[in-house]
């Protein structure tokens, strides 16, 4: 039984101030041990944030990592670094990254399996474009995207399934969409790995995921949380969203 995960990606917002402030809220609202809790704040709110997550179950996420453990590049963060300030998880490969910086598979593949021997565990994400989906192309895209990931330690492994056109947009997946390709996903894994440990492995969805349709998101037999953007910088939407995963372990939904 794989347990839900609902992790918030704040991309480029929330500086120290906001981070603490965010933090404390969402500790007073006592989030549930049924599910895992991750917060991914900017780096420079990393040190902040973990500082106030001590002690409880929420786990601390850096968007990236570099491949290296130190050397000549300019920008960069180790996963050494971010274990010695606290964080315990990375965010690989998401699709800002991919577009915006020229991210290829090769490189998310690298800073996945950096992270893991730096300790860390990895969200690695995939997921096609609007033209991609449109052009029927989705799960040669997904298989391409998973290609490799056998060489990463799956017990450290998180895999986020966000189609691009979803991200930031308000557009959603719907929920037969979203179990359809996570199944693919499946499929994918269990070719990398075993179907045993394929099994295991959770698959988040990715995609203007928000309080009012993660009732009908999560309760699909292989969507195993979220990843959340938007929904994930205002505390009580976030926190409507762990509630609802919780209500779907207890088996409320259906
Ligand atoms: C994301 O960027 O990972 C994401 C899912 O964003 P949003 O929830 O805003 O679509």
């Amino acid at each position: 039984m794989r347990k839900f995960l609902i992790a918030g990606n704040w991309k480029m917002h929330k500086g120290v101030g906001e981070t603490s402030a965010f933090i404390e809220a969402l500790l007073a609202t006592n989030p549930t041990s049924v599910v895992d809790v991750v917060v991914s704040p900017p780096y420079t709110s990393l040190p902040t944030a973990a500082m106030l997550l001590t002690g409880s179950e929420i786990g601390l996420a850096a968007q990236n990592v570099h491949w290296e453990t130190s050397g000549a590049y300019t920008g960069e963060i180790s996963g050494v670094m971010l274990t010695e300030i606290g964080a315990s998880w990375v965010i690989v490969g998401h699709s800002e990254r991919r577009a915006l910086f020229g991210e290829t598979d090769r490189a998310a593949r690298d800073r996945a399996r950096a992270a893991q021997e730096a300790g860390l565990k990895v969200i690695y994400c995939i997921g096609e474009t609007l033209e991609e989906r449109e052009a029927d192309r989705t799960f040669e895209v997904l298989e391409s995207q998973t290609d490799g990931l056998g060489a990463l330690d799956p017990s450290e492994l998180v895999i986020a399934y966000e189609p691009v056109w979803a991200i930031g947009t308000g557009r959603t997946a719907s929920p037969d969409q979203a179990q359809e390709t996570h199944a693919f996903v499946r499929g994918c894994l269990e070719r990398a790995f075993s179907t045993e440990v394929a099994d295991g492995i959770r698959i988040l969805y990715g995609g203007s995921l928000k309080p009012g349709n993660a009732h009908e998101l999560l309760p699909k037999s292989d969507v195993d949380g979220g990843l959340i953007g938007g929904a994930s910088l205002d505390v009580d939407s976030f926190s409507a969203i762990i509630r609802a995963a919780a209500d779907c372990a207890a088996g409320e939904l259906t």
